[in-house]
C-alpha cells in the first residue's frame, strides 16, 4: 500500500481519484490547492502526488517545481489540454509520469504502480535498530537499551533522518533541507538540537557514541563500536 496524494480541485473528479485509489488498496489523502498539497508533503510525505495542473492558485509547472524543492516525491501530473510542448517541459522539469483527462481508473492505477515501482518505493523501514538504539518510526518511539527516550519532535526527525542512512555523512544542508525544510538556515539550529540530543542518548560531542560531527561537513550516526 502507497501513500497517494490527490491535489485537484474539482471536487468531483477528486472525489472519483480517492474512490479508485482506494479501492485499488492505497492509502488516499487530498487536498484542493498547489499550497494545501506543499503543506501536505512537507508535514507528512505521501508516496507519490498526482497533480492536477489547472489549480486555481498556481500554476501547474511551478507547483510541480515548488512540490520537488520540498520533497523528492514521485510526481504524475494530471492535465486537461493534450499539449505535446507543454508535457515535454513538465517531464524535464521532474515529473515522474503524465494522464490526460479524462482518464480511467485502470489507467491511473497501473501509471500510479508503475511509478512507484521505478521509484523504488516500497514503504521505508518501520523500525531502524542501530546498536543499542532502536527507533519506531510508526509510534515515532526512541528506546536506547530498552529505555524509552523522550524527544520533541524535531529531535526525533533528526534522529530518524539519521538513523535512516547509516555510517553516511549527512551534510549540514541537509539537513536543513530535510529536517527544518528551509533551503538555508543558522547553522545554530542544527547544533543545538544536536546537543539536546546527545544529552538524551547520554553521549557528548567529546565523546560520542552514536552521533559524529564531521567538521566542516555534517553529522554522521553509527552504532557504537
Ligand atoms: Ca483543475
Amino acid at each position: 500500500m502507497a501513500v497517494v496524494l490527490v491535489v485537484e480541485d474539482d471536487p468531483f473528479v477528486r472525489s472519483a481519484l480517492v474512490r479508485e485509489l482506494t479501492e485499488f488498496g492505497h492509502g488516499v489523502r487530498s487536498v484542493g490547492t498547489a499550497l494545501d498539497a506543499l503543506r501536505d508533503a512537507v508535514g507528512n510525505p505521501p508516496d507519490i502526488v498526482l497533480l492536477d495542473l489547472g489549480l486555481p492558485d498556481l500554476p501547474g509547472a511551478q507547483a510541480l517545481r515548488m512540490l520537488r524543492g520540498v520533497r523528492d516525491v514521485p510526481v504524475i501530473i494530471a492535465t486537461a489540454q493534450d499539449d505535446d510542448a507543454e508535457i515535454v517541459r513538465l517531464l524535464n522539469a521532474g515529473a515522474d509520469d503524465y494522464l490526460i483527462k479524462p482518464f480511467s481508473g485502470s489507467q491511473l492505477n497501473a501509471r500510479v504502480a508503475a511509478v512507484l515501482r521505478r521509484a523504488g518505493r516500497s514503504r521505508p523501514a518501520e523500525v531502524l535498530q542501530i546498536g543499542d538504539l532502536r527507533i519506531d518510526m510508526p509510534r515515532r518511539e526512541v528506546t536506547v537499551r530498552g529505555e524509552l527516550v523522550h524527544l520533541t519532535r524535531r529531535e526525533f526527525d533528526l534522529l530518524s533522518y539519521l538513523a535512516a542512512r547509516p555510517d553516511e555523512v549527512v551534510t549540514r544542508r541537509e539537513l536543513l533541507a530535510e529536517v527544518w525544510h528551509q533551503a538555508y538556515g543558522q547553522d545554530q539550529t542544527l547544533d543545538v538540537h544536536l546537543s539536546w540530543l546527545r544529552r538524551k542518548l547520554g553521549e557528548t560531542a567529546q565523546k560520542p557514541r552514536y552521533l559524529h560531527t564531521v567538521r566542516g561537513v555534517g553529522v554522521r550516526l553509527s552504532a557504537p563500536r
